[in-house]
């Protein structure tokens, strides 16, 4: 269950960084164990801090906004809240409470094995696709790991061996002058970038990476019910992470692709049917091609009106993970001739006459008729 990120904050899902900093700078003043002795206050902080860390990082943030929990997938290897460090969140500590590890130093380096990036692919699906549900064979540039390290990122048998510029705690400080004193600063050793040890003889692959890029086919199952911008999830089918480290996950996103008859809103499928103004007035069926149960025939009743729709209960689309349907819905438009022969317009005449007193007229505003919007309406709620 991916935690809410945004409401550990208290901010928005569309918040600006600059929102998201100035919330978490408010509550770490209040929360940090140096301000805070109230031992839940600690709990708190972290929680805050692991929803800055993951919020304030664009990468991070996206995964959030796709469903994932970016802190989830790195399982202890990378991203956890002893590294948060890196890129932003030891600022805010240190510009605020003089550097967060002047209490007995718990940040460890991050080691060099790290969780992959998920990654996001994108696929044109018709609609009948959408429906039936597919298997997509698609291709994939991407991270896998190096076959002949097996991830190591050493040559043979050498080993890695403790960085000397940051003597392996994977971070250098510098201690500097601001408004508050004093202030010790610290970042990721250039070095090792973070990881507290480097490879003096590399593998010849991966150059010490210990995963290559490479292009990979990969068969995606697509559920039926999809639609278009809805991302199907492939766990550990992303970048395998630096030194050989978990995959990330891989995000298929879907591209509906225009139908020719249907258009779509949510489960339900939408058409139009022209209806020759006699055949409304005596009624008639068509035959409708539907998405999945073939040809199925629609009958237009006598007196059908201009705006009405009938309702094909149950033909539309699938429901992702259901075994319901929605419905197909066609719009009958209604067609006047406009151009009629002597002997038509005779034989209409001669209808008119039987009419009576049939007329054209204004409405009252009270008139039931007097909408078109409630006659669709109502066509709508009578289902037929
Ligand atoms: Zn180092
Ligand atoms: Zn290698």
């Amino acid at each position: 269950m991916a935690r809410d990120y945004y409401a550990l904050l208290g901010v928005a899902r569309n918040a600006t960084d600059q929102e998201i900093k100035r919330a978490y700078r408010k509550l770490a003043r209040e929360l940090h164990p140096d301000v805070n002795p109230d031992p839940g206050a600690q709990e708190k902080f972290r929680e805050v801090s692991s929803a800055y860390e993951v919020l304030s990082d664009p990468e991070k943030r996206r995964i959030v906004d796709l469903g994932g929990d970016p802190l989830e997938s790195g399982g202890g290897m990378g991203g956890g809240f002893s590294n948060a460090g890196f890129g932003g969140l030891g600022d805010v500590f240190e510009a605020f409470f003089g550097g967060m590890n002047q209490g007995g130093g718990t940040r460890k380096p991050r080691g060099r094995v790290q969780a992959g990036a998920d990654s996001l692919l994108r696929t044109r699906l018709s609609l009948q696709e959408c429906a039936v549900g597919v298997t997509k064979h698609l291709t994939v540039d991407t991270a896998i790991l190096c076959d002949l390290c097996q991830g190591a990122g050493t040559n043979g048998n050498s080993k890695p061996v403790r960085c000397e510029t940051c003597g392996g705690a994977g971070e250098v400080q510098t201690v500097q002058r601001s408004f508050l004193g004093q202030v010790m600063t610290s970042r990721p050793c250039p070095t090792c970038r973070g990881a507290g040890e480097t490879i003096p003889d590399p593998c010849r692959k991966c150059g010490g990476d210990g995963r290559v890029r490479a292009r990979r086919e990969i068969a995606a199952p697509i559920p039926a019910g999809v639609a278009n911008g809805m991302r199907v999830r492939l766990a550990a089918q992303g970048e395998v992470g630096p030194g050989g480290g978990p995959a990330g996950d891989l995000y298929i996103e879907i591209v509906e692709q225009p139908h020719d008859t249907y258009v779509r809103d949510g489960d339900d499928l939408h058409c139009t049917i022209r209806v020759p103004m006699v055949d409304a007035a005596l009624g008639t069926t068509v035959v409708v091609d539907t998405i999945l149960d073939g040809p199925v025939e629609l009958t237009i009743p006598p007196g059908t009106q201009p705006g009405e729709a009938s309702v094909l209960r149950g033909h539309g689309m699938p429901k992702l993970r259901a075994t319901s349907r929605g419905d197909l819905i066609a719009h009958l438009d209604i067609v006047v001739p406009t151009k009629l022969d002597s002997k038509q317009s005779d034989l209409l005449e001669k209808y008119k006459a039987t009419r009576g007193n049939e007329r054209t007229e204004v409405l009252s505003a009270q008139s039931e008729h007097n909408s078109g919007l409630f006659a669709r309406l109502r066509a709508s709620f009578s289902g037929r």
